[in-house]
Formats: C-alpha cells, structure tokens, sequence
C-alpha cells in the first residue's frame, strides 16, 4: 500500500495566495470577494499512478456493483474529494449514464457521429445529482466528524437544483430549504422537494431574485449555500468529462455541446478535460459550446460582442426553464473555460429548441427543453460548418424529459407560444370496432 497523501483545498478562483479546508462553510475568496475553486495535489496524485494507471483504476470500477465503487462520482473519489471517507459517502450510485449514439438524428442532421451524454437517468432525473453528492457527502462528513457545525442546507433553484438537494439531504438526515420562483418550474420538480420534506419556499421573484436571497441567507451564516458558486458541486459534476472520455476510450470527442445557465457546469466540464489531459490520461480537450436559450443569452451576447465579462440581462420566458437566468453566477469560470477549450456560444430560440426535441423524441430519444437548445446549437454549427462531418460530437443531457410532461403535452397540442408545431401527433379518438380502428389504420399508414 502507497501512503501517498491526496489533498484537495479551495483557493481564489482569480489567484489571491492562501488556501482553505473544504469543510470551511466558505464561498468567496476573503481578499477579493470574487468565486473559489477546488485545487487537488496533482503532483500526488500523479505519484500514485501514471494516466495508464489511472486508466486501469478507473475502468475496473466502473458500474461496479459496490454502489460507492460503481458510483460514476466516487468511483473517481481521488480525483473529486480525497478527504471523504468511503464510509461517509452519500450516493445514489448516480453517473454512469448512457453515452447514447444518437444514429437516426445524427444521419438526418449530417452528423453521423452524434453522441447524447444522458445525465438525466439518474436518480432525481439531472445531472445536479453529481455535484450533489460531493457537497452532501463533505459536509455530512465534516459535521459528523464535528469540524462544521450543523445547518440546513440551502439553495436557489429552477427545479433540478432543489430536487437533487433535497433528495441527498433527506438521505444524509440534514435538512433543506429550497428557494424556488414562482410559476416557473414543472410540477415533476416543484413535487421531489415537498416529498422529501424540505421546507419550499416559493418566492415571487425570478431565479435571479432567488439567488440574490440564498446569497445573504449564507452571507449571515444562516444556512449552508448548495448553489453551484460552491465549488463542491463542480467537482462532481466534471465526473461528466472523465466519463464522456472513458466512454470513447479515453479519446474525447472533438466536440461537447452543454445548455447552460448559471455556468457550473461549463467550468466543471473544462475541470474534468484538463484534469484528464493534465494527469495523461487524454492528450487533447473537445472544443466547447456553450447554448444558451435565444430568451436568456448573456454569455451569448458577451462572447459575440468579444466582452470579457458578462453584463447581466433580465431573462424572458423560456421553456427551457432550467436555464431561464440573467445574471449567471460562474460566468467568470465559464469564460476560462472557453479561452481553454477553444469555444464557442451559440443559441436557439424557442421554436428551434422545440424543434430539436420533437426530432430527436422522432428517432427514440425523449430529450427535454434544455437538451434541445444544446441539440440546437449543435446542428447550427453543423450548418455553419464549424462542426465537420467526420467530429465526434456528444450533446449532454442534463435532465429527464419525464419532468417536462407540459413542455410536450403543449408542443403536440400546439399550444407553445413562437413555437410552430411543425412535428405534432395529435392522438385520434375511436370507436372500440376493430373495422374502424383498421380502416384508420390504413388510412394513415
Ligand atoms: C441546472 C441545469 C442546467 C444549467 O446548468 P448550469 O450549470 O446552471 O449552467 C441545464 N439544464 C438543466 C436540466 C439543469 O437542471
Ligand atoms: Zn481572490
């Protein structure tokens, strides 16, 4: 046995000296009061194996049957949160989701290499499950070990975000409050937090308005901030880029296309390639496209008017609700990680998102709003040649269209505004008469 110490620690994200444990309720660098972000010890965890080695420890864990080993997250634990004990873990044996090839859309849209990364089979049905389970497990952890003192757990949300806390929460026996705005998310996601018993706060503001209160709640030490400006939730959720790699051999795609909103998850991608290109387990990173809804667009606009920091917008409706945000907390990380990954921004309106979905359900996908602004986005550039016929590109899926059931019950009744229902399949009611059920039949084959 190798008595190699692996640490991790957060550090200023823009650099500021100094360093703090992960079981510090911190979430902005005391110098600038800009964001933090997880440093492992590279150098340790490259002493402990080579990228071949890490390779090997990685694939003979995968989907194991353990549910910690063959979780997606802490079957990489070294890389994610050294310092929790496996005995300590709070999983669902989230991650591991399909890399589905996406072959019938892919021919029909020229992209015979199309990949859909599905991160909404997963137990509350998003990928929020990744980052999750890191930030539930660290502070289950530190308090059972009495280095943090107990707090409810809290965080803004659009829907996924509270189910995801609310469900590792109740898992881990914390308790939760969710601070959700009004109207604007699904009945499938107002309902996971109620069940599993966290306080549901309904604000009649927008997300942006939600997360404005969580930061202050946090600020005074009132609750413990589960948003994705903890950097614990990134560190899970880059699991999605070592998985993305391992499922193409540890060759990573050309592309990877990622509907965002708060842009977490663009800077978790961008820490999960480099992690892998840095410890040799790759030898290059995917270029990166950012989508964004048409109706919520700051890092669009910011990235074609070549600014290097992000003007908030108030963000209009959108059925992509998930990222229905103006003023995206990360976006300092995302514009890193699109320096990083020679990326680009691209959007889609909502009669183009809708469209991408009703395709992609057309050839056996069940895709949600938010996978159709990235699948969107994809056959833009595509289109725009940006994307070249022999690129490999994996689109994720972040969520679980089952949660979206009015988003596709109002496409097919055409009901959607700016949206033409171009796809629609009205169902037929008729007689109980075998004679006129096969005459409707031939009819319409
Ligand atoms: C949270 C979420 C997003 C956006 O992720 P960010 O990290 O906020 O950019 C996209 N799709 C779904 C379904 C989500 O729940
Ligand atoms: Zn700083």
């Amino acid at each position: 046995m190798t008595m190699t110490t692996l640490s991790a620690v957060f550090r200023c994200f823009s650099g500021c000296p100094g360093e703090h444990s992960l079981d510090q309720a911190i979430y902005r660098c005391p110098t600038c009061g800009g964001l933090l972000a997880v440093q492992h010890d590279l150098a340790a965890l490259s002493a402990l194996h080579d990228g071949a080695g890490w390779r090997e420890v990685f694939d003979s864990r995968y989907r194991a049957r353990d549910i910690v080993d063959g979780s997606g997250v802490w079957g990489k634990r070294e890389w994610v949160a050294p310092g929790v004990p496996t005995g300590d873990v709070v999983t669902t044996g989230e991650g591991g989701s399909p890399l589905f090839p996406a072959r019938r859309l892919g021919a029909e849209v020229d992209i015979p290499e199309l990949y859909v990364k599905q991160c909404g089979a997963s137990h509350t049905g998003s990928f929020k499950d990744l980052g999750m389970t890191v930030l539930a497990s660290v502070v289950s952890s530190a308090i059972k070990h009495g280095r943090m003192t107990p707090r409810t757990l809290a965080c803004a949300s659009t829907g996924d975000t509270s189910a995801a806390l609310a469900a590792y929460g109740a898992l881990a026996g914390m308790p939760v409050a969710v601070l959700l705005p009004r109207g604007l998310v699904s009945t499938a996601q107002l309902v996971q937090p109620i069940a599993h018993g966290a306080r549901v706060i309904s604000l009649d503001t927008d997300f942006d308005g939600c997360m404005k209160v969580v930061q202050e709640l946090a600020a005074r030490d009132l609750v413990y901030l589960a948003n994705s400006m903890n950097p614990l939730r990134i560190e899970g959720q880059k699991t999605v880029a070592f998985e993305v790699a391992q499922q193409l051999g540890w060759d990573p795609p050309e592309w990877i296309v990622l509907p965002s909103g708060n842009l977490g998850n663009a800077a978790a991608l961008h820490a999960g390639f480099a992690m892998l290109k840095e410890l040799g387990l790759t030898s290059r990173m995917p270029r990166l496209c950012v989508a964004q809804a048409e109706n919520a667009n700051p890092m669009y606009r910011a990235f074609h008017a070549k600014e290097t920091t992000v003007a908030s917008v108030t963000a209009k409706k959108t059925v992509a609700s998930a990222i229905q945000i103006g003023a995206p907390v990360s976006a300092p990380r995302a514009m890193r990680a699109l320096e990083a990954m020679n990326g680009v921004v691209e959007q889609a309106s909502e009669d183009e998102l809708s469209d991408a979905c009703a395709r992609a359900d057309r050839a056996g996908l069940y895709a949600c709003p938010h996978t159709g602004v990235a699948l969107a986005a994809a056959f833009k550039l595509r289109a725009q040649g940006l994307i070249k016929k022999t690129d490999r590109v994996v689109v994720v899926s972040t969520a679980n269209a089952l949660k979206f059931t009015e988003f596709k019950v109002r496409y097919h009744e055409g009901t959607l505004p700016d949206v033409d229902s171009r796809r629609a399949n009205k169902p037929v009611e008729l007689a109980a008469d075998v004679d006129v059920v096969a005459k409707h039949l031939a009819a319409t084959s």
